[in-house]
Protein backbone atom coordinates (compact mmCIF):
# COMPACT_ATOMS: atom_id res chain seq x y z
CA UNK A 1 0.00 0.00 0.00
CA UNK A 2 1.27 3.35 -1.05
CA UNK A 3 0.77 6.25 1.88
CA UNK A 4 3.77 8.33 2.45
CA UNK A 5 2.33 10.21 5.42
CA UNK A 6 -1.07 10.35 7.53
CA UNK A 7 -3.03 13.79 7.37
CA UNK A 8 -1.58 14.87 10.43
CA UNK A 9 1.84 15.18 9.03
CA UNK A 10 1.14 16.94 6.55
CA UNK A 11 2.14 20.72 6.82
CA UNK A 12 4.17 23.48 4.64
CA UNK A 13 7.54 21.97 6.05
CA UNK A 14 6.73 19.20 3.08
CA UNK A 15 5.84 22.05 0.26
CA UNK A 16 7.70 20.99 -2.91
CA UNK A 17 7.66 17.07 -2.24
CA UNK A 18 4.98 14.76 -3.82
CA UNK A 19 3.11 12.71 -0.96
CA UNK A 20 0.86 9.70 -1.15
CA UNK A 21 -1.89 9.80 0.84
CA UNK A 22 -5.24 7.67 1.83
CA UNK A 23 -8.15 8.45 3.24
CA UNK A 24 -12.40 9.41 2.97
CA UNK A 25 -13.79 11.88 0.37
CA UNK A 26 -14.88 14.44 3.72
CA UNK A 27 -16.39 16.95 0.92
CA UNK A 28 -16.04 18.04 -3.05
CA UNK A 29 -16.33 20.70 -4.97
CA UNK A 30 -16.21 20.96 -8.32
CA UNK A 31 -15.68 24.12 -10.08
CA UNK A 32 -15.75 24.05 -14.30
CA UNK A 33 -12.28 22.72 -14.80
CA UNK A 34 -11.10 22.25 -11.18
CA UNK A 35 -12.27 19.88 -8.33
CA UNK A 36 -11.15 20.53 -4.72
CA UNK A 37 -11.42 17.66 -2.40
CA UNK A 38 -10.89 17.44 1.58
CA UNK A 39 -9.78 14.22 2.12
CA UNK A 40 -10.15 12.53 5.60
CA UNK A 41 -8.16 9.97 7.60
CA UNK A 42 -8.12 8.83 11.16
CA UNK A 43 -5.66 11.56 12.20
CA UNK A 44 -7.14 15.03 10.00
CA UNK A 45 -7.98 16.46 6.70
CA UNK A 46 -5.78 17.69 4.14
CA UNK A 47 -7.47 19.30 0.68
CA UNK A 48 -6.22 18.34 -2.23
CA UNK A 49 -7.38 20.15 -5.78
CA UNK A 50 -7.48 18.67 -9.61
CA UNK A 51 -7.54 20.78 -12.71
CA UNK A 52 -8.64 18.84 -15.94
CA UNK A 53 -5.55 20.01 -17.82
CA UNK A 54 -2.75 18.53 -15.27
CA UNK A 55 -4.47 15.43 -14.83
CA UNK A 56 -6.56 12.59 -16.92
CA UNK A 57 -7.82 10.83 -13.48
CA UNK A 58 -10.38 14.58 -13.78
CA UNK A 59 -12.66 12.46 -14.89
CA UNK A 60 -12.59 10.36 -11.83
CA UNK A 61 -13.38 13.03 -9.59
CA UNK A 62 -16.88 13.88 -11.10
CA UNK A 63 -18.24 10.14 -10.21
CA UNK A 64 -16.74 10.33 -6.83
CA UNK A 65 -19.12 10.55 -4.07
CA UNK A 66 -18.75 11.76 -0.29
CA UNK A 67 -17.16 8.80 1.83
CA UNK A 68 -15.78 7.22 -0.65
CA UNK A 69 -12.59 5.61 -0.07
CA UNK A 70 -9.47 6.79 -2.76
CA UNK A 71 -5.70 7.28 -2.20
CA UNK A 72 -4.41 10.43 -4.19
CA UNK A 73 -0.88 11.08 -4.78
CA UNK A 74 1.09 14.45 -5.81
CA UNK A 75 2.83 17.40 -4.93
CA UNK A 76 2.72 19.61 -2.39
CA UNK A 77 2.01 23.49 -2.74
CA UNK A 78 1.63 26.20 -0.69
CA UNK A 79 -2.15 27.56 -0.67
CA UNK A 80 -2.85 30.75 -2.45
CA UNK A 81 -3.31 33.59 -0.55
CA UNK A 82 -6.25 34.42 1.57
CA UNK A 83 -7.33 30.35 1.39
CA UNK A 84 -5.08 29.02 4.41
CA UNK A 85 -7.42 27.52 6.84
CA UNK A 86 -6.59 28.51 10.22
CA UNK A 87 -7.95 25.54 12.03
CA UNK A 88 -6.01 22.60 10.35
CA UNK A 89 -2.28 22.05 10.64
CA UNK A 90 -2.37 21.01 7.20
CA UNK A 91 -4.29 24.13 6.60
CA UNK A 92 -1.35 26.15 4.61
CA UNK A 93 -0.79 23.35 1.95
CA UNK A 94 -3.00 21.72 -0.62
CA UNK A 95 -1.98 18.63 -2.45
CA UNK A 96 -1.82 18.75 -6.13
CA UNK A 97 -3.65 15.94 -7.48
CA UNK A 98 -1.68 13.87 -10.44
CA UNK A 99 -2.72 10.30 -9.33
CA UNK A 100 -6.62 9.28 -8.25
CA UNK A 101 -7.16 5.90 -7.23
CA UNK A 102 -10.94 4.50 -6.10
CA UNK A 103 -10.73 1.50 -3.72
CA UNK A 104 -14.43 1.91 -2.97
CA UNK A 105 -17.28 3.99 -4.33
CA UNK A 106 -19.35 4.87 -1.99
CA UNK A 107 -23.15 4.77 -2.30
CA UNK A 108 -25.43 7.48 -1.17
CA UNK A 109 -25.04 7.83 2.57
CA UNK A 110 -28.02 7.45 5.15
CA UNK A 111 -26.66 9.87 7.16
CA UNK A 112 -24.21 12.73 6.92
CA UNK A 113 -21.10 11.86 9.04
CA UNK A 114 -20.66 14.65 11.61
CA UNK A 115 -24.16 15.26 11.43
CA UNK A 116 -24.81 15.71 14.93
CA UNK A 117 -28.83 15.40 14.91
CA UNK A 118 -29.24 12.13 13.28
CA UNK A 119 -31.43 9.45 15.16
CA UNK A 120 -29.79 7.24 17.60
CA UNK A 121 -30.73 3.88 16.13
CA UNK A 122 -29.88 4.90 12.56
CA UNK A 123 -26.66 5.64 14.13
CA UNK A 124 -26.29 2.44 15.63
CA UNK A 125 -27.68 0.36 12.33
CA UNK A 126 -24.44 2.70 10.62
CA UNK A 127 -22.36 2.66 13.29
CA UNK A 128 -19.59 1.66 11.02
CA UNK A 129 -20.25 5.41 9.91
CA UNK A 130 -21.08 7.17 12.87
CA UNK A 131 -17.55 5.88 13.78
CA UNK A 132 -15.77 7.86 10.79
CA UNK A 133 -17.19 11.23 12.82
CA UNK A 134 -15.29 13.10 15.15
CA UNK A 135 -17.14 12.92 18.49
CA UNK A 136 -17.70 8.68 18.37
CA UNK A 137 -14.12 8.20 16.98
CA UNK A 138 -12.45 10.60 19.41
CA UNK A 139 -14.39 8.83 22.89
CA UNK A 140 -12.51 5.48 21.08
CA UNK A 141 -9.20 7.19 20.95
CA UNK A 142 -9.67 8.34 24.53
CA UNK A 143 -10.79 4.96 25.74
CA UNK A 144 -8.03 2.93 24.47
CA UNK A 145 -5.81 5.66 26.26
CA UNK A 146 -7.56 4.92 29.02
CA UNK A 147 -7.34 1.26 28.72
CA UNK A 148 -3.46 1.65 28.01
CA UNK A 149 -2.63 3.19 30.73
CA UNK A 150 -4.79 1.40 33.04
CA UNK A 151 -2.65 -1.30 31.81
CA UNK A 152 0.85 -0.05 32.30
CA UNK A 153 0.43 1.31 35.63
CA UNK A 154 -0.71 -1.91 36.82
CA UNK A 155 1.75 -3.62 34.68
CA UNK A 156 4.27 -1.31 36.99
CA UNK A 157 2.60 -2.72 40.20
CA UNK A 158 3.49 -6.19 39.88
CA UNK A 159 -0.35 -7.61 38.51
CA UNK A 160 -0.80 -10.28 36.06
CA UNK A 161 -3.55 -9.63 33.51
CA UNK A 162 -5.40 -13.03 33.28
CA UNK A 163 -8.18 -14.09 31.14
CA UNK A 164 -10.73 -16.08 32.38
CA UNK A 165 -13.66 -18.17 30.76
CA UNK A 166 -16.49 -16.89 29.11
CA UNK A 167 -18.38 -19.88 28.49
CA UNK A 168 -18.74 -21.01 32.26
CA UNK A 169 -21.34 -21.52 35.37
CA UNK A 170 -23.71 -18.90 36.58
CA UNK A 171 -22.05 -16.47 38.91
CA UNK A 172 -24.02 -15.11 41.62
CA UNK A 173 -24.14 -11.05 40.85
CA UNK A 174 -27.78 -10.98 41.57
CA UNK A 175 -28.79 -10.36 38.22
CA UNK A 176 -30.17 -12.72 35.36
CA UNK A 177 -27.52 -14.76 33.82
CA UNK A 178 -27.43 -15.32 30.00
CA UNK A 179 -26.81 -19.09 29.12
CA UNK A 180 -25.66 -21.07 26.19
CA UNK A 181 -26.62 -24.79 25.99
CA UNK A 182 -24.21 -27.53 25.44
CA UNK A 183 -24.54 -29.77 22.51
CA UNK A 184 -22.38 -32.44 23.99
CA UNK A 185 -23.52 -32.21 27.50
CA UNK A 186 -27.09 -32.60 26.49
CA UNK A 187 -29.62 -30.74 29.30
CA UNK A 188 -26.72 -28.91 30.42
CA UNK A 189 -26.25 -25.13 29.76
CA UNK A 190 -22.94 -23.03 30.42
CA UNK A 191 -23.68 -19.20 31.64
CA UNK A 192 -21.75 -15.85 30.47
CA UNK A 193 -19.51 -14.96 33.37
CA UNK A 194 -21.75 -11.57 35.06
CA UNK A 195 -18.07 -11.28 36.21
CA UNK A 196 -15.12 -13.23 36.79
CA UNK A 197 -15.34 -12.89 40.45
CA UNK A 198 -14.58 -16.43 41.59
CA UNK A 199 -11.97 -17.26 39.15
CA UNK A 200 -10.29 -13.58 40.39
CA UNK A 201 -10.66 -15.29 44.08
CA UNK A 202 -9.64 -18.76 42.55
CA UNK A 203 -6.50 -17.18 41.19
CA UNK A 204 -5.61 -15.58 44.66
CA UNK A 205 -5.99 -19.29 45.98
CA UNK A 206 -3.48 -19.86 43.16
CA UNK A 207 -1.22 -17.83 44.52
CA UNK A 208 -1.37 -14.83 41.55
CA UNK A 209 -1.28 -12.40 44.48
CA UNK A 210 -2.41 -9.30 42.17
CA UNK A 211 -4.52 -9.78 39.32
CA UNK A 212 -6.37 -7.66 36.90
CA UNK A 213 -8.23 -8.24 33.47
CA UNK A 214 -10.16 -5.98 31.53
CA UNK A 215 -13.28 -8.00 31.76
CA UNK A 216 -16.41 -8.73 30.10
CA UNK A 217 -19.57 -9.44 32.06
CA UNK A 218 -22.58 -10.22 30.85
CA UNK A 219 -26.01 -9.54 32.83
CA UNK A 220 -29.16 -10.20 31.44
CA UNK A 221 -31.20 -7.14 33.17
CA UNK A 222 -32.80 -3.78 31.86
CA UNK A 223 -31.07 -0.72 30.16
CA UNK A 224 -30.10 2.18 32.45
CA UNK A 225 -28.68 5.28 31.26
CA UNK A 226 -25.16 4.53 32.83
CA UNK A 227 -25.38 0.31 32.02
CA UNK A 228 -25.95 -0.74 28.39
CA UNK A 229 -28.08 -4.24 28.42
CA UNK A 230 -26.43 -7.34 28.00
CA UNK A 231 -22.82 -6.95 28.59
CA UNK A 232 -20.12 -4.48 29.98
CA UNK A 233 -16.51 -4.00 30.69
CA UNK A 234 -14.85 -4.14 34.18
CA UNK A 235 -11.67 -3.52 35.58
CA UNK A 236 -11.48 -6.36 37.41
CA UNK A 237 -8.93 -6.37 40.16
CA UNK A 238 -7.90 -8.87 43.05
CA UNK A 239 -5.13 -8.70 45.19
CA UNK A 240 -3.91 -10.82 47.91
CA UNK A 241 -2.56 -9.72 51.94
CA UNK A 242 -3.71 -6.53 51.30
CA UNK A 243 -5.64 -4.40 53.68
CA UNK A 244 -9.15 -2.80 52.64
CA UNK A 245 -7.06 0.66 53.16
CA UNK A 246 -4.63 -0.57 50.94
CA UNK A 247 -6.74 -1.87 48.14
CA UNK A 248 -8.49 1.66 48.30
CA UNK A 249 -5.24 4.01 47.71
CA UNK A 250 -3.81 2.04 44.91
CA UNK A 251 -7.27 2.37 43.10
CA UNK A 252 -7.31 5.60 44.23
CA UNK A 253 -3.77 6.56 43.08
CA UNK A 254 -4.49 4.97 39.66
CA UNK A 255 -7.39 7.20 39.24
CA UNK A 256 -5.64 10.13 40.04
CA UNK A 257 -2.69 9.67 37.71
CA UNK A 258 -5.47 8.40 34.96
CA UNK A 259 -7.56 11.45 35.00
CA UNK A 260 -3.68 14.02 35.59
CA UNK A 261 -2.27 11.91 32.82
CA UNK A 262 -5.67 11.57 30.14
CA UNK A 263 -7.39 14.60 31.16
CA UNK A 264 -5.40 17.24 32.22
CA UNK A 265 -8.29 19.86 31.79
CA UNK A 266 -10.07 17.92 34.74
CA UNK A 267 -9.76 18.81 38.71
CA UNK A 268 -10.77 17.11 41.66
CA UNK A 269 -13.54 18.17 44.19
CA UNK A 270 -11.04 16.72 46.92
CA UNK A 271 -7.90 14.98 47.68
CA UNK A 272 -7.43 12.34 48.78
CA UNK A 273 -10.82 11.29 48.05
CA UNK A 274 -13.41 11.29 51.00
CA UNK A 275 -14.04 8.14 52.84
CA UNK A 276 -17.87 8.05 53.57
CA UNK A 277 -19.51 5.17 55.59
CA UNK A 278 -22.78 3.95 54.26
CA UNK A 279 -24.57 5.65 57.38
CA UNK A 280 -23.17 8.65 56.92
CA UNK A 281 -23.99 8.86 52.99
CA UNK A 282 -27.72 7.75 54.22
CA UNK A 283 -27.81 10.57 56.78
CA UNK A 284 -26.46 13.27 54.63
CA UNK A 285 -27.17 12.86 51.56
CA UNK A 286 -29.74 9.96 51.56
CA UNK A 287 -28.30 8.12 49.23
CA UNK A 288 -25.47 5.71 48.56
CA UNK A 289 -23.82 6.91 45.84
CA UNK A 290 -23.72 11.20 46.59
CA UNK A 291 -22.79 13.64 44.32
CA UNK A 292 -20.09 15.68 46.12
CA UNK A 293 -19.41 18.55 43.47
CA UNK A 294 -19.17 21.87 44.53
CA UNK A 295 -20.10 23.09 41.19
CA UNK A 296 -22.09 20.49 38.91
CA UNK A 297 -22.21 22.71 36.07
CA UNK A 298 -18.56 22.80 35.73
CA UNK A 299 -18.14 19.80 33.24
CA UNK A 300 -14.63 19.53 34.26
CA UNK A 301 -15.15 19.28 37.81
CA UNK A 302 -14.69 15.54 38.99
CA UNK A 303 -16.15 14.31 42.78
CA UNK A 304 -14.48 11.35 43.47
CA UNK A 305 -15.72 9.68 47.34
CA UNK A 306 -15.52 6.32 48.41
CA UNK A 307 -18.19 4.99 50.37
CA UNK A 308 -17.65 2.52 52.97
CA UNK A 309 -18.94 -0.22 55.48
CA UNK A 310 -22.15 -0.97 53.95
CA UNK A 311 -24.37 -3.56 55.64
CA UNK A 312 -23.60 -6.91 54.53
CA UNK A 313 -27.12 -7.96 54.29
CA UNK A 314 -30.13 -6.54 52.66
CA UNK A 315 -33.69 -7.41 53.47
CA UNK A 316 -35.07 -9.40 50.82
CA UNK A 317 -39.08 -8.80 48.71
CA UNK A 318 -40.01 -12.04 47.84
CA UNK A 319 -39.47 -10.97 44.31
CA UNK A 320 -35.89 -10.85 44.34
CA UNK A 321 -34.83 -13.83 46.61
CA UNK A 322 -31.45 -14.49 46.32
CA UNK A 323 -30.91 -17.25 43.42
CA UNK A 324 -33.99 -18.69 44.50
CA UNK A 325 -33.04 -19.55 47.85
CA UNK A 326 -36.08 -18.06 50.61
CA UNK A 327 -34.26 -16.70 53.05
CA UNK A 328 -35.04 -12.94 54.41
CA UNK A 329 -31.49 -11.75 53.84
CA UNK A 330 -29.69 -11.44 50.59
CA UNK A 331 -26.35 -10.22 50.51
CA UNK A 332 -25.94 -6.27 49.87
CA UNK A 333 -23.04 -6.80 47.41
CA UNK A 334 -21.86 -10.87 47.12
CA UNK A 335 -21.67 -13.37 48.71
CA UNK A 336 -17.95 -13.92 49.05
CA UNK A 337 -17.97 -9.97 50.97
CA UNK A 338 -16.37 -10.11 54.25
CA UNK A 339 -17.93 -9.16 57.17
CA UNK A 340 -16.45 -7.22 59.55
CA UNK A 341 -14.45 -9.28 62.39
CA UNK A 342 -16.56 -7.03 65.29
CA UNK A 343 -20.22 -8.22 63.54
CA UNK A 344 -19.09 -11.94 63.39
CA UNK A 345 -21.51 -11.78 66.38
CA UNK A 346 -24.52 -10.72 64.38
CA UNK A 347 -24.12 -13.86 62.07
CA UNK A 348 -27.71 -14.78 62.73
CA UNK A 349 -30.95 -14.98 61.17
CA UNK A 350 -32.45 -12.30 64.30
CA UNK A 351 -29.30 -9.99 64.03
CA UNK A 352 -28.13 -10.25 60.50
CA UNK A 353 -29.29 -6.74 59.36
CA UNK A 354 -27.02 -5.25 62.17
CA UNK A 355 -23.66 -6.09 60.42
CA UNK A 356 -21.58 -3.98 58.56
CA UNK A 357 -19.28 -5.31 55.52
CA UNK A 358 -15.64 -4.67 54.85
CA UNK A 359 -17.42 -3.56 51.08
CA UNK A 360 -16.59 -0.86 49.08
CA UNK A 361 -17.98 1.48 46.40
CA UNK A 362 -16.04 4.10 44.54
CA UNK A 363 -18.60 7.10 43.19
CA UNK A 364 -17.77 9.63 41.00
CA UNK A 365 -20.23 12.88 40.11
CA UNK A 366 -23.12 10.99 41.82
CA UNK A 367 -22.17 7.37 40.18
CA UNK A 368 -21.31 4.23 41.41
CA UNK A 369 -17.97 3.72 39.21
CA UNK A 370 -17.04 0.66 40.59
CA UNK A 371 -17.94 -1.98 43.76
CA UNK A 372 -15.51 -4.33 45.20
CA UNK A 373 -14.69 -6.02 48.96
CA UNK A 374 -12.63 -7.91 51.29
CA UNK A 375 -13.59 -11.21 50.79
CA UNK A 376 -13.95 -14.42 53.24
CA UNK A 377 -11.32 -17.05 52.95
CA UNK A 378 -12.80 -19.24 56.01
CA UNK A 379 -14.52 -21.67 54.56
CA UNK A 380 -16.79 -22.28 57.77
CA UNK A 381 -17.76 -18.03 57.62
CA UNK A 382 -18.85 -18.42 53.82
CA UNK A 383 -20.93 -21.68 55.16
CA UNK A 384 -22.57 -19.53 57.31
CA UNK A 385 -22.99 -17.10 54.35
CA UNK A 386 -24.79 -19.33 52.65
CA UNK A 387 -27.15 -20.64 55.47
CA UNK A 388 -28.01 -16.91 56.44
CA UNK A 389 -28.83 -16.39 52.67
CA UNK A 390 -30.97 -19.24 52.70
CA UNK A 391 -29.00 -21.65 50.35
CA UNK A 392 -30.28 -25.44 50.74
CA UNK A 393 -27.62 -28.48 50.74
CA UNK A 394 -28.27 -28.54 46.98
CA UNK A 395 -27.31 -24.74 46.24
CA UNK A 396 -24.84 -25.18 48.60
CA UNK A 397 -23.10 -27.65 46.35
CA UNK A 398 -22.85 -25.23 43.27
CA UNK A 399 -20.20 -23.61 45.27
CA UNK A 400 -18.63 -26.37 47.06
CA UNK A 401 -15.81 -25.70 44.54
CA UNK A 402 -15.06 -22.07 46.66
CA UNK A 403 -15.48 -24.09 50.01
CA UNK A 404 -12.87 -26.82 49.02
CA UNK A 405 -10.65 -24.02 47.69
CA UNK A 406 -10.71 -22.45 50.86
CA UNK A 407 -9.36 -25.53 52.49
CA UNK A 408 -6.26 -25.79 51.28
CA UNK A 409 -4.70 -22.46 52.14
CA UNK A 410 -6.38 -19.27 50.83
CA UNK A 411 -4.87 -16.21 51.41
CA UNK A 412 -6.30 -12.91 52.82
CA UNK A 413 -7.81 -11.05 49.55
CA UNK A 414 -10.05 -8.51 48.35
CA UNK A 415 -10.54 -6.48 45.10
CA UNK A 416 -12.71 -3.98 43.35
CA UNK A 417 -14.47 -3.53 39.51
CA UNK A 418 -14.85 -0.22 38.11
CA UNK A 419 -17.27 -0.60 35.54
CA UNK A 420 -14.73 0.90 32.41
CA UNK A 421 -18.12 1.80 30.27
CA UNK A 422 -19.58 3.82 32.95
CA UNK A 423 -16.40 5.13 34.18
CA UNK A 424 -15.38 6.38 30.75
CA UNK A 425 -19.01 7.99 30.39
CA UNK A 426 -18.65 10.10 33.81
CA UNK A 427 -15.24 10.73 33.37
CA UNK A 428 -15.85 12.37 29.34
CA UNK A 429 -19.37 13.82 31.05
CA UNK A 430 -21.33 11.80 27.98
CA UNK A 431 -25.10 11.51 29.08
CA UNK A 432 -25.30 8.49 27.44
CA UNK A 433 -23.15 5.21 27.85
CA UNK A 434 -23.60 4.27 24.36
CA UNK A 435 -20.96 7.78 23.56
CA UNK A 436 -18.31 5.60 24.51
CA UNK A 437 -19.22 2.62 23.49
CA UNK A 438 -18.04 1.47 19.56
CA UNK A 439 -20.96 -0.99 19.25
CA UNK A 440 -23.78 -0.57 21.99
CA UNK A 441 -26.67 -2.55 22.55
CA UNK A 442 -29.69 0.14 22.38
CA UNK A 443 -32.20 0.00 24.96
CA UNK A 444 -34.35 -3.21 24.49
CA UNK A 445 -31.03 -4.98 24.32
CA UNK A 446 -30.64 -5.41 20.31
CA UNK A 447 -27.67 -4.98 18.19
CA UNK A 448 -28.95 -3.02 15.56
CA UNK A 449 -25.48 -3.28 13.03
CA UNK A 450 -25.39 -7.10 13.36
CA UNK A 451 -29.39 -7.05 14.04
CA UNK A 452 -28.59 -9.78 16.39
CA UNK A 453 -30.69 -11.96 18.46
CA UNK A 454 -31.75 -13.32 15.49
CA UNK A 455 -33.76 -16.32 14.61
CA UNK A 456 -31.18 -19.22 13.83
CA UNK A 457 -32.06 -22.63 11.55
CA UNK A 458 -33.98 -25.03 13.07
CA UNK A 459 -30.70 -28.01 12.45
CA UNK A 460 -28.50 -25.61 14.85
CA UNK A 461 -31.55 -25.95 17.61
CA UNK A 462 -31.79 -29.86 17.26
CA UNK A 463 -28.01 -29.57 17.45
CA UNK A 464 -28.32 -27.96 21.40
CA UNK A 465 -31.81 -30.10 22.29
CA UNK A 466 -33.88 -26.87 22.25
CA UNK A 467 -37.26 -26.58 21.65
CA UNK A 468 -39.16 -23.78 21.22
CA UNK A 469 -42.25 -22.78 23.33
CA UNK A 470 -43.16 -19.17 22.38
CA UNK A 471 -46.30 -17.49 23.33
CA UNK A 472 -48.39 -17.05 20.15
CA UNK A 473 -47.45 -13.57 18.77
CA UNK A 474 -44.32 -14.41 19.11
CA UNK A 475 -44.13 -17.09 17.01
CA UNK A 476 -41.19 -16.65 14.44
CA UNK A 477 -40.18 -20.35 12.90
CA UNK A 478 -36.65 -21.01 12.92
CA UNK A 479 -35.70 -21.35 9.22
CA UNK A 480 -35.27 -24.98 7.83
N1 LIG B 1 -17.54 -8.91 41.14
C1 LIG B 1 -17.98 -7.68 41.72
C2 LIG B 1 -19.01 -7.02 40.80
O1 LIG B 1 -19.08 -7.34 39.64
C3 LIG B 1 -16.88 -6.73 41.97
C4 LIG B 1 -15.97 -7.17 43.06
O2 LIG B 1 -16.45 -7.51 44.14
O3 LIG B 1 -14.75 -7.13 42.86
O4 LIG B 1 -19.71 -6.14 41.24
Amino acid sequence: MERTHKSSEINEKLIGEKVSLVGWVDTIRVHGNVAFIDLRDRYGKVQAVISKKSSEDFEKVKNLTLESCISIKGTLNARPEGSENEKLTSGKVELKIEELKVYSLADNLPFEVNNEDVGEEIRLKYRYLDIRGEKLKNNLILRHKIINFIRNFLNEKDFLEIQTPILTKSSPEGARDYLVPSRVHQGKFYALPQSPQQYKQLLMVGGIERYFQIAPCFRDEDARADRCPGEFYQLDMEMSFMSQDEILNLTEDLMIKLVKEILPEKHFTKLPFPRITYDEAMEKYGRDNPDIRENKDDPNELGFCWIVDFPLFKEQKEEDFFHGAGERWGPSHHMFTMPKEEDFKYLNVEEAGKAKAYQHDLVLNGYEVGGGSIRIHDPVIQDKIFDLIGFTEVQKKEFDHMLKAFRYGAPPHGGIAPGIDRLIMVLLGEKSIREVIAFPKNRDARDLTMDAPSIVEAGQLKDVHIQLDLPKSKKDVPKE
